[in-house]
This record gives structure tokens, sequence and C-alpha cells, in this order.
């Protein structure tokens, strides 16, 4: 959560594209259609009114696609027995060792643990039973600790090589030690209770939630249209950015938009082949003190139709 602000990613590809956009003039003017004047990007002046009404209607269309979304509360682990955790000894079904990375055959770490019928109502995760649980190898770059893990393909969402993401039932769990010769387990930190907030798609996320974005990179304008609100209308690229309409969250958060660092990346379900829905963010060094990638930004989903099919995929800049 603290660097936001390097987070390139998105940003920078459009950015790039922007500027890249703004160069292409084969006589190197400034990109602007030959013979007109400046132009009026600021909204002062040209369809004042207009935008100011644009704008307005875009909001209503941002309002209208909020999502509540939770934030963990967390507290030491202590002598609690709560279930839904970061980190710590997993709960594992009976007569279950602790899994071990398929790469470099170490214990994996326990990064998150969710009992899912104790998740916020409201949540669709609400319904489900079980105890969803990613685990990790901390043996990849990611932890700076260590580098003798060279399974390099925990990003995609249904690779098995240094991770497992799955539910369990809950009847018959308990919670196993890890192995005494290996790494001790992260403390654990207990999630006490889920702060609830409103979130908004990603930039990524527009299109499908019925924000058309058409960018004219001679004229560095972009056309904003949505339908159901009827609204179209153009702005300079730097006078209403997309993501001032609508931006998902970062951090560790449950249910909610996915804030994206790369495109939208939902998983398809590996039975019916649907999308699948991402149910929590796991962010780099918010909850657990691990590092996906750069700065990356990891989600873990599940298929509505088929809960025991769960990923677990990140992206970084
Ligand atoms: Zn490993
Ligand atoms: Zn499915």
């Amino acid at each position: 959560m603290t660097q936001q602000n390097d987070r390139g990613g998105w940003w920078d590809r459009l950015r790039a594209k922007l500027n890249g956009g703004s160069t292409v003039d084969p006589e190197g003017n400034a990109a602007r259609p030959r013979g007109e004047g400046p132009r009026d990007d600021t909204g002062g002046t040209d369809g004042g009114a207009d935008k100011a009404e644009a704008r307005r209607k875009l909001e209503e269309w941002a309002a209208s696609c909020e999502r509540p979304a939770w934030r963990p509360v967390v507290a030491d682990d202590g002598e609690s027995t709560a279930i839904s955790r970061f980190g710590g000894a997993p709960w594992l079904p009976d007569g279950e060792s602790v899994p071990r990375c398929e790469t470099c055959g170490r214990e994996l770490q326990l990064f998150v643990q969710l009992e899912l019928s104790s998740l916020p109502a409201g949540n669709s995760t609400a319904k489900r039973e079980g105890v969803l649980q990613l685990f990790y190898c901390r043996g990849g770059t990611g932890s700076g600790k260590h580098d003798e893990c060279w399974g390099e393909g925990g990003w995609e969402p249904f690779s098995t090589e240094v991770k497992l993401a799955r539910v369990v039932p809950e009847t018959g769990l308990g919670q196993v030690s890890p192995d005494s010769g290996g790494e001790p387990p992260w403390p654990a930190k207990v999630i006490a209770s889920w702060e609830r907030f409103v979130d908004r798609p990603h930039p990524e996320d527009h299109a499908a939630a019925g924000l058309r974005t058409t960018y004219d990179f001679q004229s560095r304008t972009v056309l904003l249209e949505v339908d159901v609100v009827g609204v179209a209308e153009r702005f300079g690229i730097d006078e209403l950015p997309v993501e001032q309409i609508a931006m998902a969250v970062e951090g560790d958060k449950l249910a909610g938009w996915p804030c994206w660092i790369q495109g939208a990346e939902y998983p398809c379900c590996s039975v019916c082949g649907d999308t699948m829905e991402v149910i929590f963010q796991v962010d780099s060094v918010d909850h657990v003190p691990y590092m996906f990638g750069d700065a990356g930004i990891g989600h873990i989903s599940i298929c509505n139709s088929h809960p025991d099919v769960v990923a677990f995929g990140w992206a970084c800049g």
C-alpha cells in the first residue's frame, strides 16, 4: 500500500499510448489538427454547461456501478481460534500435512485463510461454505529472503508450481504446525472484523460496466459515452482522465471491484468455462509480507457454479 505512486502498469501503458499518439506527426508539430487554433480542453468556455452536465451523468453512472467491499481489520494471533487470518499455521483436513511447493519442495506458507460462512453479509461469498486457503512458496524472489525456488509460473491463475489455492470443508479441520525443520511460519494476523466501503470499477472494467471510451490521439481528446445515462461528450484527455471517474481501491479487500495492474484478467472456470468471480484481492506487502513481482496485486477467484474451482493470479507493472 505504500507504493501507490510507483505502480506503473496500467497507467504507464495508457500514458505511453497517449504520448505516442501525440508524437506521430511527421513534422513534429504539437498533436493538434493542422489549421486549428489552440483547443480549449478546459471546459471553461467551450461547451462548459454541456460538460458540467456530462460530468454529472458520468458520476451518476459511476455511483450506479458501486459495489460493497470490505477491508480486513486484523489483530495479533494471541490465543484466537478464528479461522480467517493471514499467515500463521494452516488449518488442514485430518491426516494432511502442510502442502509443499511443487518446484522446490519446501512447505508452502499460508497466505490467506477465510471461513466463507462468516464473511460479511451482502457479499456473494457469504452464501458459500468451507474454508478458502491460499498457500504460496516463500522461496521465490518476491520475499527477498530466498532465491532458491525457481518456479516462475506463480502469476498464472491455475498454475500449481509454487502455490495451492482451494476451498476445503470446514468439518474436521485442525490447525497443523509446520515441519519443525522448516522455516517458521509468519506470525498470524487474525481478521478480527471487516470494514465496509464502496468500490468502483477500475478503468479496465469500464467498458464492461457500460462506459465507452474512444481516444483521438491526434487531438488528444476522448469521447466518453454511457448509454444508460444518456451521455456522449468529448473531453480533453487530461481534462477528465477516466481514472477520475471511477477507480478500484488497492490493498487487501474482500469483494468490490478488482484493482488491475495490467489488463482485466478474470480467469475462466476450468470446468464450465464461465468467467470466475474475484472474491479477494491480495496486495503486495499489505497484510502478507510478500511482494508479488514488482509491487504486484493478486486476486483469488471462485466459480459461482463450481465452488471447488479456485484460482489465484497476480500481475505487476
Ligand atoms: Zn518453492
Ligand atoms: Zn465453473
